[in-house]
């Protein structure tokens, strides 16, 4: 009887798995294996957090597959010799797995390709990530036209998606490592495929995606889906996430009806643009995609670095939002622009000192969305914002946050400051700054930087370098 593993990376679910539905095609049985990479583990990227979470979901796949006749096997080292010996011990024709784009991947897989029969499908994107080219044939740079050229292509349907096997024969495996425990469970995100597909069709199917173009850049409400861990991790296939936004705009009477599901399917595919950039130029891994911009002179200051990772600018919304990430892992997508304009615009520090804190932090960490996301607030990436737009910490709040519930919450010292001075507290008069007991300086930072001064060294650091 012909074995197959398959081997699960950041695709934790049974449906619509097409690596799954792969190795069972091709065999009667398989291994569902996961490998506790050390390299990945030691890597500057690693978040405890995002880990825990990790490890619950493969918990409960685990129990998934025990209800289908199956079961994990958790291993733990280098994928290679530990593959090889599997493959060996159990006599399994193949492995197969998801392809992934991050340079590390690529390489790895590799490797263990042109020495043991590893067979890659797709599955992390809607589409593969090299099927949207340019009449050219060159890769898309510019999001608008990607998304044109993306949309103009067979859209996924209902009946693309694959189903959850009934039976997944295994044959009996040795000693399983087990999974990490840990406490770091978040209340927000419940991990797993079930908890994850739950949240898609409440959203999908309630309020939230007839709502989102009018509520996601609000930071005071829940105007999103709060699904990219899960998309992160393949707990929730993208492609059924696509689906439900297409049938959305296909049950939409009126344009009204579709500005929801139009919107949020443009913000999946802002996703496929990421992970497309990554795959066809992963330079943008560990530089600027522009290379002239690897030359501007930050200033780099570690103890402003430090202060904007703590939230302790003294700028309300930056710290709100660093105070967010800090206790949840999770940050909304306004607030992440706001605070990755205020590190590199208005600190002058490296993005990549950002990104890799959000890496750390985050719950979704994601080496393309996040990459994608830090260079275009920076402006050294593909559709970049102009490097002369600075975000102005105050207006963004008063714009996206206008109720102050979102900074009162993140930044209780805050509590009692009045309206009109919350996104700027330190112009609050002396005898009101006692009066609410949040005198600036002493119970809330003082600005960090004067950011009249600032934006002038950054636009001087820029132009130095830029040919726009
Ligand atoms: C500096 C910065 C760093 C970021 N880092 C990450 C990251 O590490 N991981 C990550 O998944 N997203 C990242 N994003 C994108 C975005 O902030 C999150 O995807 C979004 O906030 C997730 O919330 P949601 O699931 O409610 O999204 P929704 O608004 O409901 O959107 C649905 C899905 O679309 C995708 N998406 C939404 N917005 C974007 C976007 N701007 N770019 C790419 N994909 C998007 C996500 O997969 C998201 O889950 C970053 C953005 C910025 C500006």
């Amino acid at each position: 009887m012909a074995t197959n593993i398959w081997w699960i990376r950041r695709d934790v679910r049974l449906f619509d798995n097409p690596a799954l539905h792969a190795a069972l095609a091709k065999g009667e049985a398989i291994i569902p294996v996961f490998i506790w990479d050390e390299a990945l583990l030691a890597s500057s990227y690693m978040c405890a957090r995002r880990t825990a979470f990790l490890a619950e979901g493969l918990r409960l796949l685990d129990e998934a597959l025990r209800q289908r006749g199956s079961q994990l096997l958790v291993l733990h080292g280098r994928p290679l010799p530990l593959l090889r010996q599997l493959l060996a011990e159990t006599g399994a024709t193949a492995v197969y797995a998801q392809r992934d784009v991050s340079p590390y991947s690529k390489k790895r897989d590799k490797q263990i390709a042109a020495e043991l029969p590893l067979i890659l499908t797709d599955g992390v994107a809607i589409r593969p990530t090299d099927a949207v080219y340019k009449d050219d044939g060159k890769p898309y740079t510019v999001f608008t036209p990607y998304k044109k050229r993306w949309l103009s292509l067979v859209l996924p349907r209902t009946a693309d998606l694959l189903p959850i096997p009934e039976r997944i024969p295994t044959p009996k495996l040795s000693q399983s490592s087990s999974l990490p425990s840990s406490n770091l469970a978040s209340p927000l995100f419940p991990a797993g495929e079930a908890a994850g597909r739950a949240r898609l069709h409440a959203f999908a199917d309630g309020d939230g995606l007839r709502h989102y173009a009018a509520l996601r850049n609000n930071m005071d409400v829940d105007g999103t889906a709060s699904l990219s861990p899960y998309l992160r991790l393949g707990m929730v296939s993208a492609r059924e996430a696509a689906v439900l936004a297409l049938q959305a705009i296909g049950r939409a009477k009126g344009q009204e009806e579709r500005d929801g599901p139009e919107t949020w399917l443009s913000e999946l595919i802002w996703r496929e643009f990421y992970l497309q950039i990554l795959d066809q130029f992963p330079h943008v891994r560990g530089g600027s995609f522009r290379p002239e911009y690897d030359q501007i002179a930050w200033r780099n200051d570690p103890d402003e670095f430090a202060a904007w990772c703590a939230g302790q600018t003294g700028y309300p919304i930056v710290d709100a939002a660093m105070r967010q990430l800090n206790e949840t892992g999770w940050m909304h997508n306004r607030a992440r622009m706001v605070v990755a304009s205020f590190l590199v615009k208005d600190l002058l520090i490296d993005w990549r000192w950002g990104e890799r804190y959000f890496m750390q932090q985050l719950l979704d960490g994601d080496p393309a969305n996040n990459n994608g996301g830090w260079q275009w607030t920076t402006g050294t990436g593909t559709d970049a914002a102009p490097y002369f737009r600075i975000f102005n910490p105050a207006s963004q709040a008063q714009k996206f946050a206008p109720d102050g519930r979102y900074t009162r919450r993140w930044v209780p010292e805050l509590a009692a400051v009045p309206a009109k001075y919350l996104a700027e507290p330190w112009t609050m008069p002396l005898l009101v700054q006692h009066g609410v007991q949040c005198v600036i300086g002493r119970d809330y930072p003082a600005p960090l930087v004067d950011r009249a001064v600032t934006r002038e060294q950054t636009l001087a650091a820029y132009k130095a370098v830029s040919s726009k």
